[in-house]
């Protein structure tokens, strides 16, 4: 049994009120999936909650008249993650966008570090792949993505109160003890027990990691805990997931 196709639109939705469709999705319900007059489609909007809609079609334009209204949008996600990420190859930069939309990132904020191979990020298909990823996740609402920031914008742009997770890949000089100068990071999962209840921002770094001096800047920060995710170096796109599942787990919404 097919699944009734879910989309965003970003019309108001109340009973009655028909909403007309952009092109792509035009396209996708009367030509890819073959839809005719008056199949179900399910719409959301990020403010009203997700409704099951009537489709009409004029000529190549599709339509949508709402007509119940299934799920009531929930207050805002608490605590709220973000996640702070430096852009890594284009592949992987997208899977992070992408996990971190099904993972429940409220924010999604690319970062300019020091070793950040890529020095400018294409919104817009930041913005397409979380659309998309927000509809089959079935999720309510969609990520903000914020534009490309460096580290210390970034920082001074969280809501006060939030905890910053700084994931610390020990070793920055090579042969020095995991941790180098600085010392190793605690467990994630020690440091979460103690943030429950608090906003998070989990930040991660580029294939070449952080340098000494940003580590060393980042852990002078108040509201910064660095967190070490294991005894293995993981590629920066395992590691922000795998920071992801782990807050969800601990201190977000995976109950
Ligand atoms: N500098 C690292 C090295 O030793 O080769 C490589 C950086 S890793 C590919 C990319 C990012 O993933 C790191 O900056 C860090 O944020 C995160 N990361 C990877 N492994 C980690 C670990 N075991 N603990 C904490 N963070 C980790």
């Amino acid at each position: 049994m097919p699944t009734t196709p879910r989309l965003f639109v970003s019309a108001d939705l109340s009973t009655g009120r028909a909403a007309s469709l952009d092109d792509q999705q035009s396209n996708y319900l009367l030509r890819v999936l073959r839809l005719g007059a008056g199949s179900q489609v399910r719409l959301f909007n990020g403010r009203d909650g997700e409704w099951n809609a009537a489709l009409s079609a004029a000529g190549r334009q599709a339509a949508v008249t709402p007509v119940s209204q299934l799920r009531v949008q929930p207050p805002p996600a608490t605590p709220a993650l973000t996640l702070f990420f430096a852009p890594v190859k284009k592949d992987q930069t997208d899977l992070i966008v992408e996990k971190a939309t099904e993972l429940g990132a409220v924010r999604i904020v690319p970062v300019l570090t020091r070793r950040t191979q890529t020095r400018s990020v294409r919104l817009d298909r930041f913005r397409k792949i979380a659309l998309e990823a927000a509809e089959q996740t079935e999720r309510l609402d969609l990520p903000e993505i914020a534009d490309l920031a460096t580290l210390d914008a970034a920082l001074a742009a969280l809501p006060p109160g939030t905890a910053v997770i700084f994931c610390d890949e020990a070793g920055d000089e090579a042969g020095a003890p995991r941790g180098g100068e600085a010392g190793r990071a605690r467990p994630m999962r020690a440091v979460l027990e103690g943030l429950k209840g608090r906003d998070g921002a989990l930040l991660t770094g580029p294939e070449g990691g952080f340098t000494p001096e940003e580590r060393a800047f980042l852990r002078s920060r108040p509201g910064v805990h660095p967190v070490s995710l294991g005894p293995r170096i993981l590629r920066a796109e395992t590691a922000a997931v795998a920071a992801m599942a782990l807050w969800q787990a601990m201190c977000g919404d995976w109950g």
